[in-house]
């Protein structure tokens, strides 16, 4: 394993701070009686009681997660979305006004988005015209400040896989957290980065249930890294971060790993059929080959398209103002029927 100071990385005020201690840490016990946590011991005004304060620690849906993902429940953060491991990230380790991230634009535009809020600097390398890591760019644009790289792989909105030898590189190198995001890892061709967790001690890695897990409406994100790490997001983290429902139904929904295969497969199968056929359209310029849900198109003119089928209430996202997405649309990949909308309308489009 490489050698690795994550002391020296860690926030002054992070580091000398004291975790709030909730009720429910100060006894873990087995008890009949609980006055301790001012709840309303009678119940909820639901068919369900959802009175008493949830596990702030998410224990059984670690354990599950961890048959899932193969790996400890040690090495797991649970949070309100990937955004808030995001965030969790900044607070813990960059100092405001003074560090600063590194990202590959064009990508997920939270990273930015938190980078401002906490006050951060954001150095942005743009990937490659084939939206790969550019790594002598890379390289001269860390300096001492620099505290964590964002890796989007599967990239939104590109869609592609970042090459793995080149995420190896920045993890063997940089002294600061590499922070790969596999939002849409169940999608693609390439493996996810968990097994490396052993030996990587800068690694962080960002999962969702929000995407093919078809969640997103829970607010379920995952962040796998190791143990020191976590332990710092779990003593940052406001102490009773996913509520009771969504630990219960979220510990439900992984049990039905199956259904979750069956939608993978059909979106990946939509996925070469809806490319094929926008490939053959006139308007369509270029479709990027995607490992994710969602496929960037370029076309002869992507606002005028967008807005002809927002017409028809078919909405997908423009990125056209976006650096290396001139003139591009991003498509999800929906239904057969959805997608079959999409084409039909596509055809019928006169510039
Ligand atoms: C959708 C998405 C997420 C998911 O965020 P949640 O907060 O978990 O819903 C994270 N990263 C990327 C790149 C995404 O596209």
């Amino acid at each position: 394993m490489r050698e690795f100071n994550l002391l020296q990385l860690v926030r002054e005020n992070i580091k000398n701070m004291t975790p709030y201690s909730s009720a429910r840490h100060e006894y873990s016990g087995q008890a009949a009686v609980f006055l301790d946590a001012n709840e309303n011991a009678f119940g909820s005004p639901l068919p369900v009681n959802y009175n008493r304060y949830p596990d702030p620690l998410q224990l059984p849906l670690k354990e599950k997660i961890s048959q899932i993902k193969g790996v400890p429940a040690a090495n797991i953060f649970l949070g309100n979305g990937s955004d808030e491991a995001i965030d969790l990230l900044f607070r813990i380790f960059c100092e405001p006004g003074k560090d600063n991230v590194l990202i590959f634009p064009p990508t997920y535009g939270m990273y930015e988005v938190c980078a401002e809020i906490n006050n951060v600097a954001v150095k942005r390398v743009p990937l490659t015209p084939v939206y790969q890591l550019d790594l002598a760019a890379t390289e001269a644009a860390v300096d001492a400040n620099t505290k964590l790289i964002f890796v989007c792989s599967p990239n939104n909105p590109t869609g592609n896989s970042i090459e793995r030898t080149d995420i190896e590189v920045l993890l063997n190198n940089f002294d600061g957290l590499v922070v790969v995001d596999e939002a849409y890892i169940n999608y693609a061709r390439q493996k996810t980065f968990i097994q490396e967790l052993t030996e990587y001690p800068n690694l962080v890695i960002l999962q969702t249930l929000s995407k093919a897990w078809g969640l997103a409406g829970l607010r379920l994100g995952m962040a796998f890294a190791g143990q020191p790490v976590i332990d710092y997001m779990n003593r940052v983290k406001y102490p009773y971060n996913i509520n009771t429902a969504t630990q219960q139904l979220a510990l439900e929904a992984l049990g039905n790993i199956s259904s979750v295969n069956n939608w993978t497969r059909t979106t990946v199968i939509q996925k070469e059929i809806l490319t094929e056929a926008l490939q053959s359209l006139s308007i369509t310029e270029k479709v990027f080959p995607s490992d994710a849900n969602f496929i960037l198109v370029k076309m002869t003119n992507a606002r005028n398209v967008y807005a002809y089928l927002a017409g028809l209430g078919i909405i997908v996202r423009d990125r056209s103002k976006i650096i290396l997405c001139d003139d591009s649309l991003r498509i999800t990949i929906g239904t057969p029927e959805e997608n079959k909308q999409l084409l039909e309308a596509l055809k019928k489009y006169t510039a």
